[in-house]
């Protein structure tokens, strides 16, 4: 670290530009999930203070929707700058609080940081429309305006980038907002307020409140009528509650939920491109991401080949504290965590599953799970029907492209699904007929911060990212014209 380890001097509630306690001066400790320990602690903020977070909120959103937007986007590209310059920090603080290794975390910074440089880009994009009414005899002309102070409910797993992809378009669009991390990983969006500070962003644009009772501090928030707008990422039972509490004072609200990504392995794919996808869609973030593969619809014509190789990089992968060498794959978030997925590899064991590899947490200290592959999976198996968030890969089989299909969407969920295969046509009709918010072809990954990151049903509903983001936090004023 290049100061104070751990950001000793600003673990508070950053609001209105200046750091302070939370009133009543509680805290709340940071757990290493690596072993179970205290890390550090940071402020518990309350009701009284997120409604002095959004009194500050409100109090700058004039004067920052005013603010020209070049001086907006100069603001975010300094502040990507220095995301850039403090990555190694920014890294070992995730690393540390989240988990994962450092090298995922130096992936984080720079996807994560990537949405600051695009939106600040985007930010000289702003743009209304002028035309003629079709019948003649005046103009229609619109104008984009920022939709206003906003509340961004963030979760653990990627505690920059999920950040990141509110902040980079909010800042652009002219709007002001308080942030509310999770609660198990706030340090890094605490190091990121500093940085914005540095940057220059003026008081009370970025607040940003750590709290251990999320619930009631959002709910105090979401029920004032100067909130304009609620972004929210993290479970889809929490985002329904968040819809419904946005009802009362009609917020826009963006929500990207939860997923259960099918990856489907057809007979003409590279499969040994496929394994190399599915290493990625499953163990990034040791399969603790919304897009994580869930379920793994192999044809049958290779589903052994596949589960052989897929199980043997699975084998190989070192376990370990994601700070120390070597290490490919760091602890879960908390023991609840390695609870769940042990109780889903059980239950679909128990179901007739065939144990590839792993299948068990090791010993102690920490809330580590082995990486998994398991083979003959039941399709109702619970495995496949919930979202696993671990470092575990079911494969089921298949007999025809339309079976592979039917089970594919035969979910709730509609965030990602991932298609292997070498027919241009299936491709297409792939693309068309999956119900989901993104479709990664031939590729383990489909983030990008120049694209629309988003789901459908209950994935939840809005874009990050792309051309698209940026209307998140717009609104739009159509002015009638005469034709003069
Ligand atoms: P979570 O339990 O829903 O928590 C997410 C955030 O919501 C945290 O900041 C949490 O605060 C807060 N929260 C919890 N209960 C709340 C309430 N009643 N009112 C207001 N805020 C509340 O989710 P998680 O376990 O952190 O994250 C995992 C989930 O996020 C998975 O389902 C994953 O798929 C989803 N996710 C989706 C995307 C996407 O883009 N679609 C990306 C990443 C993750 P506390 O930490 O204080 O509880």
């Amino acid at each position: 670290m290049s100061s104070e380890p751990l950001h000793l001097d600003r673990r508070q509630l950053f609001i209105g530009g200046e750091w302070r306690p939370a009133s009543g001066g509680g805290r709340f400790d940071v757990i290493d999930p690596a072993d179970g320990s205290v890390l550090t602690d940071v402020a518990d903020g309350t009701v009284d203070d997120a409604k002095a977070a959004l009194d500050s909120a409100v109090a700058a959103q004039p004067a920052w929707a005013a603010t020209a937007p070049r001086d907006r986007g100069e603001i975010l590209r300094r502040a990507f700058d220095l995301v850039n310059a403090r990555a190694d920090d920014l890294a070992l603080l995730m690393s540390l609080e989240m988990g994962k290794t450092v090298a995922e975390a130096r992936g984080e910074v720079t996807y994560g940081g990537e949405f600051l440089r695009w939106f600040s880009e985007e930010a000289v994009r702003i743009h209304g429309r002028w035309m003629h009414a079709p019948a003649g005899g005046s103009r229609l002309l619109t104008v984009k305006k920022p939709v206003g102070p906003c509340l961004f409910i963030t979760p653990w797993n990627f505690p920059l980038a999920m950040g990141t992809r509110k902040i980079g378009p909010a800042v652009a669009a002219g709007c002001t907002m308080v942030v509310k991390p999770a609660s198990q990983t706030p340090l890094t969006m605490l190091l990121l307020a500093d940085l914005f500070a540095e940057a220059g962003l003026p008081d009370g644009v970025l607040n940003v409140l750590t709290s251990h009772s999320s619930g009631e501090v959002s709910e105090a928030l979401m029920a004032d009528p100067r909130l304009r707008k609620v972004s929210f990422t993290g479970s889809t039972p929490v985002g329904k509650v968040l819809v419904r509490q946005s009802a009362d004072q009609l917020q826009r609200v963006s929500m990207e939920l939860g997923g259960n990504a099918p990856f489907l392995v057809f007979g003409d794919a590279d499969i040994d491109a496929a394994v190399d996808g599915a290493m990625v869609a499953k163990m990034r973030n040791m399969g603790e991401a919304c897009t994580a593969a869930n379920r793994f619809l192999v044809e049958e014509s290779v589903a052994e080949e596949f589960a052989e190789k897929l199980g043997k990089r699975m084998g190989a992968l070192r376990l370990g504290r994601g700070q120390d060498d070597g290490v490919d794959v760091g602890p879960l978030i908390d023991d609840k965590a390695v609870a769940d997925v042990g109780a889903l590899v059980d239950q679909a064991v128990g179901a007739g599953a065939r144990v590839v590899t792993g299948g068990s947490a090791p010993d102690g200290p920490g809330f580590f799970f082995s990486p998994t592959v398991l083979a003959d999976v039941p399709a109702d198996a619970d495995v496949n029907t919930q979202e696993i968030f671990g470092p575990v890969a079911p494969i089921t089989t298949f007999a025809s492209e339309e079976e592979a299909v039917e089970r594919a969407n035969a979910t709730e969920y509609g965030l990602t699904a991932y298609v292997f295969t070498r027919d241009l046509s299936r491709t297409i009709r792939m693309a068309e007929s999956l119900e989901f918010g993104m479709v990664g072809v031939n590729s383990g990954l489909v983030s990008n911060p120049a694209a629309p990151f988003g789901g459908v049903k209950a994935s939840g509903f809005g874009r990050e990212g792309g051309f698209e983001g940026i209307e998140e936090y717009l609104d739009t004023t159509y002015v009638a014209l005469p034709a003069g």
